[in-house]
């Protein structure tokens, strides 16, 4: 095994993703290229989330997701944070 990638960052245990096949990826490498695919591909990708939103079984598990108690929690705790962000925020008064 190499000590680094080929654009030098080293192959650590946490920066190591190894495949089921035995050979090995520099995991920083690799999120640039997701990130970069997902760029590049932002488009296509919503019209496909989308699509599998909209499938029967997808949206009943996700309403029923939004149901539950956890869900509306984490949701108005959200709110809170961004109502919080939004006072900190000086106001420009002309
Ligand atoms: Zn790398």
């Amino acid at each position: 095994m190499k000590s680094h990638c080929v654009h030098g960052h080293e192959y650590t245990r946490t920066n190591t993703i190894w495949r089921k096949n035995g050979t090995y990826l520099c995991r920083f490498c690799h999120l640039q290229r997701v990130r970069s695919y997902r760029e590049r591909n932002i488009v296509a990708i919503k019209i496909q989330q989308d699509a599998y939103r909209a499938r029967p079984e997808v949206r009943e598990r996700n309403n029923a997701r939004r149901r539950t108690p956890e869900y509306r929690q984490r949701r108005n705790a959200q709110a809170r944070e961004r109502r919080a962000q939004k006072e900190v925020v000086p106001m420009l008064v002309p």
